[in-house]
């Protein structure tokens, strides 16, 4: 019998809607091409929804997720104010408890990376950390910040980091700076080592956060699968996007116990809206990923090898690689080698 996933697409704002359609284009040319079929359901989020809504995460949308077997979210736009919405993508991690953020980062044929054969995924913590959200203003120029690290929340990103290593290179690496915070990244590295007594052929090593970010710059082709705590897995997630070529190529998946969202590591990029300009491959990969989490290993392979195949090519490159073509042009060229 023919499977049907329910998919709920959210476009979100700046460049988000071009990069969802063009994923949802490639999504639709493996679907002909498959043996399962994708009920698509757009829902609507992002900072557009705050005048009207009042939230950024209409209650409609919530629902269609809650009924939905995984969710495509486009890049959105946070509103920096105090008391404005919290993001839409901290949300969702929090309502569905999305604890691990899956960000892969590897060279691609013909992409200019620092050096070459660099194959590495961030594992990061998805819920807590300094994302809480918990600030408070003490008096007039006085803030504080509350980073919030439990043993239950780093235990579960630590275990489902080391069953990724367990698939891959089998080396871990864990990122803290527990020479500065002793309490919260002492929770986080006492929970990576328990975890690791279960997993005695992974190799595993650590890192301060400030060594992290030199590393990834000097030998990133070292890494296998890096896990660490909410923000410092958000700032070198960006930074191995860019060590590999660009933001226009990261894809991340925000994993619970019973489901998956997908989006690019980049966000909405607001002065680039409507301009066709951007790469949407990152949102494709995305893409990738969540045929993946689905069980649909050979669409996810087929969309993958049509992407390296058009970058091995060269003839269509976006500006972020260098070249000239449009988001529509780069999506086509997939499109056509699906
Ligand atoms: P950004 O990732 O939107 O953009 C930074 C720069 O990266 C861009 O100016 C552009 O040069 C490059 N870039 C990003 N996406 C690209 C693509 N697909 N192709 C080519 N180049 C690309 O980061 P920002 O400027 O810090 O944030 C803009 C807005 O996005 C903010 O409101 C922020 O809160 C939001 N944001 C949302 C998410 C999310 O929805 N998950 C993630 C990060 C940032």
């Amino acid at each position: 019998m023919t499977k049907t996933y329910t998919i709920v697409a959210l476009k979100g704002d700046g460049i988000g809607p071009e990069v969802t359609e063009a994923t949802i284009k490639v999504l639709e040319a493996v679907e002909k091409k498959s043996n399962f079929k994708l009920d698509i359901l757009y829902g609507e989020a992002g900072a557009h929804c705050i005048p009207q809504y009042g939230t950024n995460l209409p209650q409609e949308t919530l629902e269609l997720i809650k009924n939905s077997n995984a969710c495509l979210k486009g890049p959105m736009t946070t509103p920096e104010e105090a008391g404005a919405p919290v993001s839409v993508a901290v949300t969702l991690r929090r309502i569905f408890n999305l604890y691990a953020n899956v960000r892969p980062c590897r060279t691609y044929p013909n992409v200019n990376s620092i050096k070459p054969n660099i194959d590495l995924v961030v594992v990061r913590e998805n819920t807590e950390g300094l994302y809480s959200g918990a600030e408070a203003l003490l008096t007039p120029g006085v803030g504080i910040a509350l980073r919030i690290i439990t043993k239950e929340a780093s235990l579960k990103v630590a275990e489902f980091a080391f069953k990724l290593a367990m698939q891959r290179k089998k080396h871990l690496t864990y990122i803290h700076k527990g020479n500065i915070l002793r309490i919260t990244d002492g929770i986080f590295k006492d929970a990576v080592k328990e975890i690791q007594t279960k997993y005695p052929e992974v190799e595993v090593d650590d890192l301060h956060i400030d060594a992290a970010t030199m590393q990834l710059i000097k030998q990133p082709e070292k890494y296998d699968v890096m896990v660490t705590t909410n923000l410092f897995g958000d700032i070198i997630s960006d930074e191995a996007a860019q060590v590999t070529g660009s933001l226009g190529l990261a894809a991340g998946a925000n994993i619970g116990e019973n489901y998956g969202m997908f989006e690019p590591v980049h966000g909405s990029a607001p002065k680039y809206t409507n301009m066709n300009r951007v790469n949407p491959i990152a949102t494709i990969m995305a893409g990738v990923m969540m045929l993946d989490y689905l069980g649909e290993k050979t669409a996810a392979k087929i969309i993958e090898n049509a992407i390296l195949n058009v970058l091995e090519e060269g003839k269509v490159r976006t500006h972020d690689l260098g070249g000239q073509a449009k988001g529509t042009e780069i999506t086509d060229a997939i499109v056509a080698k699906i």
